[in-house]
């Protein structure tokens, strides 16, 4: 038997209606807040992601599931989604109706890690963009956003994590500052973090290697070197949160794996995940629509862990799940043949409908219909057809009536959910 690719699963019934759930219930929130859904493909050409994510950052220079097509061009399965919301943005023009866009995505990334709790090769992300606006309130909102929907979704325990990581203005001197003591504990460092050290030291310090973050744990930090400008930026996001009353941490050495952030960063992690401790993460990307070609636009927003949201709510998929409204149970050839009418018209008015195809026993019927946990069962045989009539059985008092079969629907619909049309 041919089994799936490792790091990779299937979502099955009896674990996606809690994906769906949550799927609704953020589609909900973001578009009150005014986000427009962007349904993106998941194959790119490879250079959009080198350019955007960075050359020597773990996820392009290790991660990425790249192949030549046919015709040789190099295309990857995107390993994030942010990149091809700036590639669309950029190439539909779409700030020319107004530069002022707030999109959502949701859909599967695909990274080449080390499978573990909290951590596939095709995992799925929700993701929020918003562009055209760089003052700090639509940070605080954004993380405002995610902190509510987790709320929602009755995610308990999660802290919201945040730093800023300047500007093209302020930046150099910190990596200066970076590199000089990456230089220092070099005879500490894996290979990648002193290779790394001179042109993107910011690297080494989301580094998974243990001892690397041992040895840095004097770094400076770019909260001590931010600009003038960066400075209030962040300080105003701390205040928005403050009054949205969001707690949070401020943390000095998040800087999060991907080349394109500037000014705020965040993350929201989570103790149930092990090593896996980031459930949503995000920030600025002023630079990353000029950089891909498009104007220049400030941006902003995070992506959300969708596998790891599913494992750390404590709500259940079994609050989710459906049993059939009804259960059509029909003895005889002709009753069988009336029956799939009914269930065909009951489905068609949002009743939740079942019967079994196979001309089996009232007894061997009414198996299947608790096993379905169906509400209700409708036995018919050929004489109570031919009378006109069916019984009605509710399955949880065992209660049962005889209804008229002449506008059978109608007549379930008002004697289940006491609806009179
Ligand atoms: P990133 O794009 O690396 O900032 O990731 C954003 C979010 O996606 C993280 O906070 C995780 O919740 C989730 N994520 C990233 N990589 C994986 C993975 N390999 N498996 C499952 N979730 C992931």
């Amino acid at each position: 038997m041919v089994q799936l690719i490792r790091g990779f699963k299937d979502i099955l019934p009896g674990e996606v209606e809690l994906w769906q759930h949550i799927e609704k219930t953020a589609v909900s929130l973001f578009e009150d807040f005014g986000f427009k859904e962007l349904r993106l493909p998941i194959l790119e050409r490879t250079e959009l992601f080198a350019r955007s994510i960075g050359e020597d950052t773990d996820i392009v220079e290790k991660e990425m599931y790249t192949f030549p097509d046919r015709k040789g061009d190099l295309i990857t399965l995107r390993p994030e989604v942010t990149a091809s919301v700036v590639r669309s943005y950029i190439q539909h023009k779409l700030f020319a109706k107004d530069p002022i866009r707030k999109f959502y995505t949701i859909g599967p990334m695909f990274r080449r890690e080390r499978p573990q709790k909290g951590r596939y090769r095709q995992f799925y992300q929700i993701n929020a963009e918003v562009f055209g606006i760089d003052s700090p309130f639509i940070d605080a909102q954004l993380i405002f956003m995610l902190v509510t929907l987790f709320a929602r979704l009755s995610v308990t325990d999660t802290q919201v994590h945040i730093n800023s990581l300047g500007c093209p203005a302020c930046l150099p001197k910190f990596k200066e500052a970076l590199s000089d003591l990456l230089s220092s504990v070099s005879g500490k460092l894996c290979s990648d973090c002193i290779r790394r050290s001179k042109g993107n030291p910011l690297r080494a310090l989301d580094c998974k290697v243990p001892s690397c973050g041992d040895a840095m744990s004097g770094a400076p930090s770019m909260l001590d070197y931010l600009c003038a400008k960066c400075s209030h930026h962040f300080e105003a996001v701390e205040d928005s949160l403050e009054r949205f009353n969001t707690p949070f941490v401020i943390d000095r050495r998040l800087v999060r794996g991907l080349d394109y952030y500037t000014r705020t960063t965040f993350e929201i992690q989570t103790p149930f995940l092990g090593a896996q401790n980031a459930v949503a993460g995000g920030g600025r990307y002023d630079g990353l629509v000029k950089a891909l070609g498009g104007p220049d636009t400030p941006a902003t927003g995070f992506a959300i862990g969708f596998d790891r949201l599913a494992e750390i709510t404590t709500l259940n998929n079994s609050d989710f799940e459906k049993n059939p409204d009804i259960f059509v149970a029909a003895l005889g050839e002709q009753s069988i043949s009336k029956a799939f009418e009914w269930v065909c018209d009951l489905s068609l008015k949002g009743i939740y409908a079942e019967m079994d195809f196979g001309n089996k026993s009232l007894k061997s019927q009414m198996k299947r219909a608790d096993k379905l946990g169906a509400a209700y069962v409708l036995i018919v045989g050929e004489k109570e057809l031919e009378k006109g009539s069916a019984a009605l059985r509710n399955m949880t008092t065992k209660e049962q009536v005889l209804i008229s079969t002449d506008g059978i629907v109608e007549n379930v619909k008002e004697k289940i959910f006491h609806i009179k049309e």
